[in-house]
């Protein structure tokens, strides 16, 4: 497959260039090779993208909302039409295993287009009867919003902005992270061939600093981010400064808690879900898996035993479980965690290097197992963002409740107990935006996904969405004469 792209851009509906912004290049994590050669948008093109924005919004809110859905719709299955084909773009954007990337990303991506698509119109306000006089209210568009991705889920997280964005009545303009230009591309050419307006989904590449023209510019009325929680605080100043509305998915350390009635296996299971898919590159992993002191020893075993059967390759073959890290960078900067687990006291008890014969290509890593991890170890404060999960003890509901929110970050968290009232105590007293019990990661369309506390505001999928990407006003219509004192 020839990764790349027709031009660097997605604006106005089609593909345009500028060579004189800075060069980005796409390399594949599992071999190291450049794929794909792009250009960082020029302020031209920032230019062009929020002007044609502007423009398609209007013309968009022409569209009565059925109309809108069936647009949505249209994307969404043309996202499944072409499944295997965006897949392997994803695959070859990320080096996530096409095992994962067939199931996980176009797929979720067209679940959030038709989701919305069947939301549009139902998008309503209501009537407040007065006795005579009334207030009605209209729910609408915000207007330009400006969606900013990260690197490890480019499909979904452009699907998850765009379509509650574009159900509202809004236009959007995407920027990509520099490390994974590609597949957004591929959604803007699908919005045209659905029959979205030229400009209502623009894409344009960029580092950093385009992110920051995109979110600071007057034309743009909402940002939603999903980065880490640095660029998220600059992000949020930034929309700041224009009173912006802000969505913010930000990075988590969720807590895994598995209690001594845990079924072990299934424990075990999301243990390995919520560490190692997408070799650990997911904002939401439980990262710190408090286990039950009774049951630590049978946990571990299973979890080492499991985690040695694992998969480890190209991405690009089917069999393959686990694939690279996105970058050499991020492979320096897991590794560099993992010194500082042992140096720390932490026990490894399984993986910590780069696998046998995988050291001289791409960006492998195993999976990284620690045990006898204590609350104040690096590892179990920061995020790794890699395959690198600590097993932390406890031996009381109290204790490790409090341990579970002791952090900064609040975007997740996950329960196993058979005890159903334990659990939900339990999930009533996490501090997280988004809980699982006797599961983890499962994130459907239906569910209202994001953070507290540093792990973010506002929240993507679900009904909920629907609040961060529209606006209320309110009309007072008055039945009878106006009294005045004179
Ligand atoms: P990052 O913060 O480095 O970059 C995110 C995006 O912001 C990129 O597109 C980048 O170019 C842009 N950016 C950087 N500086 C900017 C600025 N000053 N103004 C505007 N835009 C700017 O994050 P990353 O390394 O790409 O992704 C990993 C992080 O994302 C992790 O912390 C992870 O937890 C988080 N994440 C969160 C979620 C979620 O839904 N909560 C999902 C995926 C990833």
């Amino acid at each position: 497959m020839d990764a790349q792209p027709t031009a660097s851009h997605f604006v106005d509906g089609a593909y345009c260039e500028d060579g004189a912004g800075a060069t980005i290049e796409c390399v594949f994590a599992a071999t190291g090779d450049v794929i794909a050669r792009l250009h960082s948008a020029t302020p031209a093109i920032v230019d062009k993208a929020l002007s044609s924005a502007k423009r398609a919004q209007k013309e968009w809110t022409g569209f009565a909302p059925v109309e809108r859905g069936r647009v949505l719709r249209r994307a969404a299955d043309i996202l499944r039409e072409r499944n295997r084909e965006l897949s392997e773009l994803e695959t070859l954007d990320t080096g996530k295993p096409l095992q994962e990337t067939l199931v996980a990303d176009a797929a979720s991506g067209a679940d959030a287009l038709e989701y919305f698509a069947g939301l549009a119109a139902t998008i309503t306000g209501e009537t407040m009867p007065l006795g005579g006089d009334f207030v009605y209210t209209l729910r609408e568009p915000l207007g330009v919003c400006v969606g900013i991705g990260a690197w490890n889920y480019p499909t979904q997280i452009a699907c998850w902005k765009a379509a509650p964005a574009l159900a509202c009545g809004n236009a959007m303009v995407f920027k990509p992270s520099e490390v994974t230009p590609l597949c957004a591309l591929k959604l803007a050419e699908i919005f045209i061939e659905a029959g979205a307006p030229a400009g209502l989904f623009n894409v344009v590449q960029g580092y950093g600093d385009v992110g920051a023209a995109l979110a600071t510019d007057p034309r743009t009325d909402k940002v939603s981010l999903t980065g880490s929680v640095p660029t998220g605080r600059k992000v949020y100043a930034g929309a700041a400064d224009g009173i912006r509305h802000v969505t913010m998915e930000l990075g988590g350390k969720s807590p895994l808690i598995v209690f001594e009635d845990a079924d072990i296996e299934n424990a075990v299971s999301a243990a390995i879900n919520g560490n190692f898919y997408s070799t650990g590159q997911i904002c939401s992993n439980g990262t710190r898996v408090f286990v039950h002191n009774d049951i630590e020893a049978h946990f571990v075993s299973r979890l080492v035993e499991r985690t040695k059967t694992a998969k480890i390759g190209d991405p690009r073959d089917e069999e393959t479980q686990l694939g690279p890290l996105i970058s050499k960078a991020q492979r320096e900067k897991v590794l560099n965690y993992i010194e500082m687990a042992k140096a720390e006291g932490a026990t490894l008890a399984y993986g910590g290097g780069v696998p046998d014969g995988l050291a001289d290509t791409g960006c492998y890593i195993e999976p990284t197992i620690f045990t006898g991890v204590t609350d104040e170890m690096t590892v179990a404060c920061e995020e790794v963002f890699g395959p690198v999960l600590s097993i932390l003890t406890f031996s009381d509901e109290c204790e490790v409740i409090a341990r579970a929110n002791d952090t900064p970050f609040g975007l997740a968290a996950g329960v196993f107990t058979r005890d159903l009232t334990r659990a939900h105590r339990v999930v009533a007293a996490l501090e997280a935006g988004t809980c699982w019990i006797n599961t983890y990661n499962l994130t459907p369309v239906e569910a209202p996904f994001g953070g507290v506390k540093l792990s973010g505001v506002g929240r993507e999928n679900s009904k909920a969405a629907i609040e961060h990407y529209s606006q209320i006003k309110s009309v007072y219509v008055a039945m009878g004469d106006v009294e005045a004192p004179y």
